[in-house]
């Protein structure tokens, strides 16, 4: 089996963003050098509209530029070494801005979709060329933000134009409606891969679009139980090392711990716990995609992902999506 190990190279978009070292570089510096100890290559879905921002702002502000540039040569050298950089977009960066002290987060334009087609094409352009600018290796694959990948029409056109035509956004089974995310993936296929043209979740033989889900699994109350108690009562093993601020989401806590939730293979804090249990349930699968942060990694995340490809190297290949 083909497992994708992705993770969404961002800020927090919360009232605390966090610092560049702690949510990207830092994190992905430990990622990358235990899956290049066990040979094992990663995907970084970098959030592109801030490093658009970047470079727009630092004319401004010298010291964005300093961000930028390690920023910069992070990816490079992870695409030199093998590992695959592709297009993550949240758009709400149009609204965000640097005020001179921090990152302001505006996130009421969160979606693709809640900008017009011509603005979302823009922003798709502008984006992709800045990210581009970063890496050698054409950029061929997409992550929507916060998974809010329909309507794809929206902005198929633009994708394709710039020859992306994988896409990993949708989550098996996964639906969220509470502002300000909007997507509905309970229709679709239960297969790791599929062929689509403007429906994410609808295949289409020889569509123009590949699909690689995000493998999903059935959180139980328990599970979160644990993983609160786990992080008050070890905050030096599963804290953070981000340290930012999520957006809120109301109810979030009560509703897990009564009725467990179903989400992502994930690759953060104390999710990783489940990473063994689901390789191994989907161990008849071709591909498995499992979707991370390096903001959300913690000491535990990152000694468990090293056990992971300890254990699961010899059977399965850790591949880039390239
Ligand atoms: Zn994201």
């Amino acid at each position: 089996m083909n497992i994708y190990l992705t993770y969404d190279y961002e800020l927090y978009f919360g009232a605390n963003t966090g610092t560049v070292h702690n949510c990207l570089l830092h994190p992905t510096n430990k990622l990358l050098c235990i899956a290049n100890a066990h040979n094992a290559k990663i995907t970084l879905f970098v959030d592109a509209g801030f490093i658009y921002k970047l470079q727009q702002q630092c004319k401004q502000f010298p010291q964005l530029k300093t961000d930028y540039e390690l920023i910069h040569q992070q990816l490079a050298n992870a695409d030199a070494a093998g590992h695959a950089i592709q297009l993550h977009i949240h758009p709400h960066w149009e609204d965000s801005y640097y005020d001179g002290a921090q990152w302001v987060m505006k996130t009421e334009r969160y979606k693709l979709s809640d900008f017009s087609k011509a603005d979302a094409h823009n922003i798709i352009i502008n984006y992709t060329k800045a990210l581009q600018n970063c890496i050698h290796t054409p950029i061929t694959a997409f992550r929507a933000g916060g998974w809010c990948a329909q309507p794809f029409e929206h902005f198929a056109t633009t994708l394709l134009q710039l020859n992306i035509t994988t896409d990993s956004s949708v989550f098996v089974g996964g639906k969220n409606t509470l502002q300000p995310y909007e997507y509905d993936y309970t229709a679709a296929p239960n297969k790791d891969i599929w062929r689509f043209t403007n429906n994410v979740i609808a295949p289409v033989a020889n569509g123009a679009f590949t699909q690689l889900p995000i493998a999903s699994y059935k959180y139980s109350p328990l599970f979160y139980w644990n993983l609160f108690v786990r992080g008050k009562l070890n905050k030096g093993l599963h804290s953070p090392i981000g340290k930012g601020n999520p957006i809120a989401q109301t109810n979030f806590k009560a509703k897990v711990l009564s009725k467990g939730m179903l989400f992502c293979a994930c690759a953060d804090g104390y999710y990783t716990s489940k990473l063994a249990t689901i390789i191994k349930l989907n161990a008849t699968a071709q591909h498995l995609v499992i979707i991370g942060h390096p903001k959300a990694q913690t000491l535990y995340s990152i000694l468990q992902t090293n056990v992971l490809l300890q254990q699961f190297s010899t059977t399965h290949k850790f591949v880039a999506m390239r």
